[in-house]
């Protein structure tokens, strides 16, 4: 697969560092409010390259932090005569709801930067000690750009340059600072926020060695892919590989992903013009299904506008695979089908389809084009839709439901009806698996044929393929 990596500006052939895994770290939403579309766009995409590496065999780790420390959450926190932590608690359970609303499946880990805070501190110690930092009078500790060679290696940016083209503007409180550029790593408390002891002083960290630190601690100081919204490549990207490379002594992120933005009528989506949706205000009106499709008929580095008219169209195409899905269910509960077996032209057909997700396979392996891969299915529906009928066999019938339910469960597009998460029934079927799985690896074949059994009873069919074991309901 080629992604197109923001530190070399080109598209590179992924190679992981341990072959068959991924580890991946996507930087999360600061939890001050409900998540607005612009926000849902890197969790539908980044969701969907982790869904379709696990297709292709990986295993991924996967993490993506939420933010609970900061200026806005402290603001909200201070209106509404709360601790910020009933603020942040409040909002990451808002946006639990909204990540499933999309289909976007929980990362391995979400760690919260207020549980992290003691990686925090060594780290910055670490750099301390590595000269790559220093405290100010006030306790404040800044992080010494200068001091690290690689520093504008993502955002392609050079320190000359910027200094040419800016005025030092000395801002309040940063008096300590041996040079403009330095960033902030820690910061003294003020009356009312939240804080931690520490070396410096009683205060919290600044927002990039948060995500230099949760990266560390879940993936390790050297990893496979760091991801976000393009915005966040300067500053806060450049400066966690500052922070990472320069206390690791290793490496970073091997690649880096970034989404462009999302505007709506072609305007920088701002609350202040007014033109800004949650995605609690477009599940009001969409299913938020039809909001993941969007998202993903376009390329995740092209600018997106968001219009009701598009919306609409996305619906109006969902609908069509969603009718196509519905199709194929009738067809295979109606009785009709024969079970004597796939016909030899059947065969044919069902091999020919298969060009289909050869297809969608070089979308996606081309940087993640979601908006070919789409394309990709829609031919397999005409395909789909053209060729089947009220008879036909059971197996080949099977075959194209399949098929169409494995592609769009890549992009986690419910089609099916059936799809609807039941928490309950998933933690049932997944625990019977893995005693399965337990049974067979004990040769307990006896063991294993019965919990099949019990779920077919319960209407669930398994599969066991390459990657696993995946299954569907019936
Ligand atoms: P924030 O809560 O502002 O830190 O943003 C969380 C994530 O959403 C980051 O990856 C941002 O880059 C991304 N993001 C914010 N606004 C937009 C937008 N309008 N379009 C696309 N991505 C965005
Ligand atoms: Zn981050």
């Amino acid at each position: 697969m080629k992604i197109f990596n923001t530190l070399s500006r080109r598209k590179e052939e992924f190679k992981p560092i341990e072959p068959g895994k991924v580890s991946m770290y996507v930087c999360g939403p600061t939890v001050y409010n409900l998540i607005h579309i612009g926000n849902a766009r890197p969790m539908i995409v980044f969701d969907t390259f982790r869904r379709y590496m696990e297709y292709k065999g990986y295993d991924v780790n996967y993490v993506s932090n939420f933010t609970d420390v900061d200026d806005k959450i402290i603001k909200k926190a201070v209106e509404e005569g709360v601790d910020s932590s009933v603020i942040s608690e409040r909002y990451i359970e808002e946006c639990k709801k909204d990540m499933k609303g999309m289909n976007v499946r929980s990362a391995t880990t979400h760690p919260k930067a207020t549980e992290e805070i003691q990686g925090m501190i060594d780290m910055i110690q670490t750099l301390i000690d590595k000269g790559y930092a220093y405290a100010a009078p006030d306790g404040t500790v800044y992080y010494r750009v200068h001091k690290f060679a690689g520093y504008g290696k993502l955002s392609h940016k050079n320190l000359e340059d910027l200094e040419a083209g800016h005025r030092f503007i000395n801002v309040t409180g940063e008096d300590g600072k041996e040079d403009e550029f330095d960033f902030v790593l820690w910061k003294p408390k003020k009356e009312g926020e939240p804080s931690w002891p520490s070396p410096w002083c009683d205060g919290r960290p600044g927002w990039h060695i948060e995500c230099s630190v949760m990266s560390k601690k879940y993936l390790g100081d050297e990893i496979d892919l760091h991801a976000g919204g393009e915005d966040l490549i300067f500053p806060h990207h450049e400066n966690e590989i500052a922070q990472s490379e320069a206390a690791n002594g290793k490496p970073f992120a091997h690649y880096w992903m970034h989404n462009a933005f999302l505007n709506i009528d072609n305007k920088k989506m701002s609350k202040s013009a007014g033109n800004f949706f949650t995605v609690r205000d477009i599940s009001e009106k969409y299913d938020l299904q039809v909001l993941r499709y969007f998202m993903l008929q376009a390329h995740y580095r092209s600018p997106l506008n968001f219009s009701d008219q598009l919306m609409e169209s996305a619906k109006n195409s969902l609908d069509r695979m969603k009718t196509c899905a519905r199709t194929l269910k009738e067809l295979n509960d109606s009785g009709k089908l024969s079970d004597d077996g796939i016909t030899p032209k059947e065969a044919e057909k069902l091999e020919q389809a298969k060009e289909f997700t050869k297809a969608f396979e070089a979308a996606m392996d081309d940087d993640l084009n979601t908006a070919d891969a789409i394309s990709a299915v829609f031919e397999l529906v005409r395909f789909i839709n053209s060729n089947i009928g009220e008879s036909g066999s059971l197996e080949y019938v099977s075959g194209l439901t399949d098929q169409l339910y494995t592609l769009t469960d890549v992009l986690g597009l419910t089609i099916f009806a059936e799809d609807e998460v039941d928490d309950d029934l998933t933690a049932k079927v997944e625990e019977l698996i893995a005693e399965r799985t337990a049974a067979k690896k004990e040769k307990n074949f006896a063991r294993a044929d019965e919990i099949r059994a019990q779920l077919t009873d319960m209407g669930i069919i398994i599969e066991d393929t390459r990657e696993g074991v995946k299954w569907r309901k019936a």
